[in-house]
């Protein structure tokens, strides 16, 4: 799956501009990738169109590599879709009630615990586990061993009393015995009916809950639509819960069931083990179903830091010869940023290898370049050639310097132009000669 992203990623690279026919072959590989990973054929065919859009309308000048333009669109795109930021629960109402919901074998009792544990360490929480499975034995028993685990207590009444007279006495216990988060444990079904959604919404209205939160698991596939879109309808749940995505799953059911509910993902479960919970984070999940992590982050990288129109500006004055100090010092900055000077120098293309770059002392030295520079006025900033021996003067004592710094900055300089008219002479955008030597 990244692989193809990959290839298609190749084929793009090292071409200046995007074109509405390579645009059109990358995002084929992204639809097919997002159906691999299992969203919903329909939200996958929304999410093409929007990308093409927004990516088609980007300035791609400037950027280091214009294929990853388009895969920066497209994690952003996704991003977006899956929610931007961390959800975390409500607990603005005391007692703060979780119902859990969803289909048999989501996770719903594992979750259950997870979340239990979580509170207490997290937030002391003192929550009430709710044992309201009354469809299976083993679904109490299971519910009380994990409490047992966990130190938390579980409210059960068997199995030979209704769940909603099950949720009343627990509501009242929890009251009596000052449990501020009471988490009910509900059944499920393989299969959604009629009559399971009309006992929840029953342990609904008893409870007034906080949350609902519905748990899926993402191994699901296609169907994960139709039981949001059912869970949803009935119930109003408030936010998701996708487990197993230890296994096999790229996580493709976050976005399905975000598009269909719009409520947020509050927690995945990572693991069969009551601490193998976290909550969602949107753009990791976003790399995880793109499976492209590491290019993800350089692009954000080279893209937030490395200003574009700072860029343009700068080979547009190389290419005219009228480079100045104030434009070195941009550049030393926007460097800076980046990261150490050594392993920026690979990262841009076409830049000549610069043999005495020391990463300690480049901070130093900016500094000590900064307050030269400052000291200067504009014209000689534009200009150093102007700088006699008066000027220089004047520049040191303004700068606490003496005069030999202010040579050795004049002379950094001179060199920087001479590289930069090198420089100047590669197209901005591919890196490549504009013309042959
Ligand atoms: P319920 O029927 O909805 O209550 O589901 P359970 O909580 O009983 O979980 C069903 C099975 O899935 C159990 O074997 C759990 O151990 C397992 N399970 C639940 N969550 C996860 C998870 O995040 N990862 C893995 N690998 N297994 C999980
Ligand atoms: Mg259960």
């Amino acid at each position: 799956l990244s692989e193809r992203l990959q290839d298609s990623l190749k084929k793009i690279k090292g071409q200046a501009t995007l074109t509405e026919a390579n645009m059109d072959e990358m995002l084929r590989e992204i639809r097919l990738a997002l159906l691999e990973a299992d969203v919903n054929f329909q939200v996958v065919k929304e999410f093409i169109a929007n990308t093409k859009e927004k990516a088609l309308g980007q300035d791609v000048l400037g950027s280091l590599k214009p294929g990853q333009v388009v895969v920066k669109v497209v994690h952003d795109e996704l991003v977006e879709l899956l929610g931007t930021s961390v959800s975390e629960l409500d607990f603005s109402r005391k007692p703060t009630v979780i119902m859990m919901v969803g289909l048999q074998g989501s996770g719903k009792t594992t979750t259950s615990g997870k979340i239990a544990k979580l509170i207490t360490k997290k937030y002391a929480k003192k929550p009430l586990l709710v044992a309201a499975d009354i469809y299976r034995p083993a679904a109490v028993d299971q519910l009380k061993t994990l409490g047992q685990q966990l130190n938390v207590p579980v409210f059960e009444k068997g199995t030979d009393i209704s769940a909603e007279d099950i949720v009343k006495q627990a509501m009242a216990y929890g009251q009596e015995n000052q449990h501020d988060v009471i988490i009910v444990d509900t059944a499920g079904r393989l299969h959604i009916d009629e009559p399971l959604m009309q006992e929840l919404q029953n342990i609904k209205e008893i409870t007034n809950p906080s949350e609902i939160l519905l748990v899926v698991d993402a191994l699901t596939g296609q169907d994960i639509v139709n039981v949001a879109q059912s869970f949803n309808e009935h119930l109003s749940i408030t936010g998701a819960v996708l487990t197993k995505l230890d296994g096999d799953s790229r996580g493709g059911g976050a976005l399905s069931v975000r598009h269909i509910t719009h409520v947020p993902i509050k927690f995945v479960g990572t693991g069969e083990k009551l601490d193998a919970i976290d909550l969602f984070y949107p753009d990791r999940m976003a790399d995880r179903i793109l499976g492209m992590g590491d290019v993800v982050s350089l692009v954000e990288k080279v893209q937030d830091v490395y200003d574009e129109k700072e860029t343009m500006k700068t080979f547009n004055r190389m290419q005219q010869g009228t480079f100045g100090l104030d434009d070195m010092l941009e550049q030393m900055h926007q460097m800076r940023k980046l990261g150490p000077l050594s392993g920026i120098m690979k990262m841009i293309p076409g830049m000549p290898k610069l043999p005495n770059i020391n990463d300690d002392d480049t901070d130093k030295k900016l500094k000590q370049t900064e307050s030269i520079i400052y000291s200067m006025t504009q014209a000689e900033r534009r200009d150093p050639s102007i700088l006699n021996a008066k000027r220089k003067e004047r520049i040191a004592k303004g700068c606490g310097r003496n005069v030999a710094d202010v040579n050795r900055l004049i002379k950094q300089f001179e060199q920087s132009k001479l590289m930069m008219k090198q420089m100047g002479n590669l197209d901005p955008t591919t890196g490549m000669p504009t013309q042959k030597p």
